[in-house]
């Protein structure tokens, strides 16, 4: 016998495959493939009409966690929103976290002249983009760099950017 307790697997109500099924979706437990999937499809819910996971009955219809009285599982930990997950935050919560961390110089706060380039980088149309450009690019290395006064900042500090901030 383990010594730590496992969870049973079971079929998952929604694909079929035989694995731990950890989530309630739509009041039966499914796999959490499905899980992830369902919390990435998030649409307008006919109770409220904000952009939910609809996981939840509402009258047999699916609905989200507020409109029918569950907890907001699928909602980002800083402001609600369900429509750009990205672990406990949505992509958009994440990015800001992330940046003000890269820019943000030894005293704390952002370092003011790369000011506008914490506006280029959070206000980009697709935050998942932007985070991928953070582990994938040299660019963030070379900011993190200038607001700790460690490099110049110089005008060629926009061209760390990702591509699709600096051509719009
Ligand atoms: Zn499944
Ligand atoms: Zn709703
Ligand atoms: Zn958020």
């Amino acid at each position: 016998m383990s010594p730590r307790p496992r969870l049973p697997r079971q079929d998952c109500a929604h694909c079929g495959r035989h694995d731990r099924c950890t989530r309630i979706v739509l009041e039966e437990a499914v796999c959490q493939r499905c899980t992830l999937r369902f919390a990435r499809t998030a649409q307008p819910c006919p109770g409220c009409a904000n952009i939910r996971v609809l996981a939840f009955y509402a009258d047999r219809r699916p609905a989200c966690a507020p409109c029918t009285g569950n907890e907001a599982v699928y909602a980002c930990t800083a402001c609600g929103r369900e429509d750009s997950p990205w672990g406990r935050l949505c992509g958009h919560c994440a990015l800001k976290e992330k940046t003000t961390a890269l820019l943000s110089g030894p005293d704390g706060g952002i370092n003011p002249r790369l000011r506008p380039v914490y506006e280029a980088l959070i206000s980009g149309p697709r935050p998942q983009t932007t985070l991928y450009w953070f582990t994938r690019s040299t660019g963030p290395a070379t900011l993190g760099a200038m607001a700790r006064d460690e490099l110049e900042i110089s005008h060629a500090t926009f061209d760390t950017l990702p591509a699709d901030r600096t051509n719009t």
